[in-house]
């Protein structure tokens, strides 16, 4: 099956085109590869649906942008299924209504498609992307990293140097379209006589051939082989984001087009804290005179070092104190600046005690002050309320 082409080169828009030029860009394709011009052409039909196909994802910008952070697998499903599904033509024509007119009238309306305006754009291959999984830590993530992966990938063939030809053998132009890469036909149809364009038949719109192929790649310009990639994961990444590495994915065919790399990021878990997308929680257990006298404990934080902190006497099991700024940082900007750590306490209460502690703890029942004033046994009472509802 024909690798899927990336949606903007389908179009021939740059990244950045604004939604008037995609609809520009789609329109002239709509009008060239249209069936009705194009009368039992399936090449020139494929054509038609995988301009629909782009078009449908980028004009709606929040497919686009969907599309350009995930490419055509997004997980929330992609839209692959979109085109592979075989969209039939009335689906095309009554979804693009505002771009055809409506189905009965055609492409009438655009008017002025004798020429051939758009001639002379050769066809560029491009390498199929490629997907990496990597495991990160919470450092990781909280500092960023670069890291390097050895890749199977096509890489260019070092024999004809990707040119797919022989020897010093150069590509011919090719004798059928001379090099336009289109030929152009003229057909009987309902608007009188029509030139119209198709895709030369002898170099599927190159515009050039090789009569003499590469011994090494068999014309494809491209071989299997390694490369060590670097890899840069800013901080702050979350498990399931996709990061997308331009241009280090399979080489494409006769010098065309890299594919990307798509890097989906997975999390180790962690021991010490949990992670709360931003911010980081961590469980302290206190001894008990602590809680009850207050004093000073250290908490590990994220950058394997640690922080002194202050405990206030009377501190309640279930407390929690925010430590702002100690957390995770933003994607690259999408965010907060700093997450926070969250220390959440509880109080050890002992399970064993020697003869004197045993003394010294019964000597205080009885004390009002052991028994919790009505404030913290409603707090108590809220908390775990809470936890039911
Ligand atoms: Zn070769
Ligand atoms: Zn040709």
């Amino acid at each position: 099956m024909a690798e899927k082409r990336d949606y903007y080169e389908v179009l021939g828009i740059d990244k950045n085109a604004s939604e008037d030029e995609i609809k520009k860009a789609y329109r002239k394709m709509a009008i060239k590869y249209h069936p009705d011009r194009n009368p039992n052409n399936k090449e020139a039909e494929e054509k038609f649906k995988e301009a629909a196909e782009a078009y449908e994802v980028l004009h709606d910008p929040q497919k686009r942008q969907q599309y350009d952070q995930f490419g055509f697998n997004g997980p929330q499903g992609g839209f692959g299924g979109f085109g592979s599904g075989g969209m039939d033509m009335d689906d095309i024509f009554s979804m693009f209504g505002d771009i055809f007119g409506g189905h009965g009238a055609g492409f009438g309306g655009f008017g002025g498609f004798g020429g051939s305006q758009e001639g002379g754009r050769k066809r560029t291959y491009r390498g199929s992307d490629l997907r990496l999984k990597v495991r990160l830590s919470l450092q990781d993530v909280a500092s960023g990293v670069t890291k390097k992966f050895k890749v199977r990938k096509d890489v260019v063939c070092s024999h004809c140097h990707g040119t797919g030809a022989e020897g010093n053998a150069t590509p011919e132009t090719c004798p059928t379209c001379h090099g336009a890469g289109m030929v152009n036909r003229t057909v009987r149809s309902v608007f009188g006589m029509m030139t119209t364009q198709s895709e030369c038949p002898t170099c599927h719109g190159e515009g050039t051939i090789i009569k003499n192929k590469c011994k090494v790649c068999g014309g494809t310009g491209t071989v299997k082989g390694e490369e060590v990639v670097e890899i840069n994961i800013p901080a702050g990444v979350e498990e399931g984001m996709v990061i997308n590495v331009n241009g280090k994915g399979n080489a494409g065919p006769r010098n065309g087009i890299n594919g990307d790399i798509q890097v989906i990021v997975e999390e180790e878990p962690n021991d010490t804290f949990v992670r709360d997308h931003q911010d980081v929680i961590y469980n302290l257990l206190l001894d008990f005179p602590t809680a009850t006298l207050g004093g000073s404990v250290e908490i590990p934080t994220i950058d394997n070092k640690r922080v002194r902190m202050k405990v206030e006497p009377g501190t309640q099991p279930g407390k929690s104190v925010r430590l702002r700024g100690k957390g995770l940082p933003a994607v690259q900007g999408y965010g907060r600046g700093m997450g926070d750590l969250i220390v959440n306490m509880s109080v050890y209460v002992p399970k064993t005690l020697s003869k004197e502690e045993r003394n010294a703890i019964e000597s205080l029942k009885g004390s009002n002050n052991f028994e919790g004033d009505s404030n913290t046994k409603r707090s108590i009472f809220n908390k775990f309320k809470n936890y039911f509802n």
